[in-house]
């Protein structure tokens, strides 16, 4: 057990109504010192649903950071930690689905925001129009029903809640709420997506863990200069030379940290461990 010199044995308040506290509370609490809890009856689904009943406030930072603030005026706890996942095309790779899962921890007494995040290929997030049980149990299948849930919408955007049976775990289940679904849509159709809540998604489970363990490493890098969590890299200087003839590559040359707090940086050279490129990554050895 390491006691962090801001956060061991101070209370941090977690936002969520969804049980995110079995993948984000270990490493906090085993590495930090943190104790974290839940508070009772705390409804993130003001802030936007997956479902798109209700839409997103903001960006996706915007909205971790909102959950956390409520956390701490429904509390009055110091400290809160918001997590906010979504599901988008790969940065560099069009049509490959990620996860990105982030995670912002903020302290009212030390003025801190620490912001980290996961992005990961690893989701089931996916959807399907269906006219039948069979089909609807066809896509189960290939998404891991059921310990992955689903969710079963009239349309694709739905008006309200009432249009939306959500968290699906069974086969039983599953069938009623298709049959529903079949019956009450004015086209026939049925929207059946994968309930993307942490409760319901073991993989999505799996990234917000590693987003956690992403803020716990922020958490422990402190400032050289003042101490301040949270001295973290802030830029990538591309430029790492050719292994054969030496010209600059895209790969990464050096990484500046940067404390938040009082700006100190510091340059380390060749953070992957190497100090030539391999000539495949050279626009001149291989055009
Ligand atoms: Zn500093
Ligand atoms: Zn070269």
């Amino acid at each position: 057990m390491n006691h962090h010199p801001f956060f061991a044995n101070r209370v941090a308040v977690l936002g969520t109504m969804h049980q995110k506290e079995i993948a984000i509370a270990p490493p906090l609490e085993t590495e930090l010192g943190l104790k974290i809890i839940v508070p009772d009856n705390f409804n993130t689904d003001i802030f936007g649903t997956f479902t798109r009943d209700i839409k997103r406030v903001g960006t996706q930072i915007e909205t971790a950071r909102l959950k956390a603030e409520k956390a701490i005026e429904v509390t009055g706890f110091k400290i809160a930690i918001a997590s906010e996942g979504s599901f988008i095309p790969h940065p560099h790779i069009p049509y490959l689905p990620c996860n990105r899962e982030i995670l912002i921890l903020i302290d009212h007494e030390n003025d801190l925001e620490i912001i980290a995040e996961e992005l990961s290929t690893q989701t089931n997030h996916n959807h399907q129009i269906i006219t039948s049980v069979t089909e609807a149990q066809q896509f189960a299948e290939k998404i891991g029903f059921p310990q992955h849930g689903l969710v079963v919408m009239l349309k694709e955007n739905p008006d309200n809640q009432s249009e939306i049976i959500k968290g699906i775990t069974s086969e039983a289940e599953l069938i009623e709420a298709v049959n529903w679904g079949l019956q009450n849509s004015p086209t026939g159709q049925v929207h059946l997506e994968t309930d993307m809540r942490a409760m319901h998604n073991p993989t999505r489970m799996q990234n917000i863990a590693k987003a956690a363990q992403n803020l716990v490493n922020k958490l422990k890098s402190c400032c050289p200069q003042c101490g301040t969590p949270g001295f973290s890299i802030t830029k990538r200087i591309p430029g790492l030379p050719c292994a054969a003839c030496s010209a600059p590559t895209l790969l990464t040359q050096a990484v500046i940290y940067e404390c938040q707090k009082c700006q100190f940086k510091s340059v380390q050279n060749y953070p992957d461990g190497e100090e030539f490129a391999d000539p495949a990554n050279c626009m001149y050895c291989n055009p």
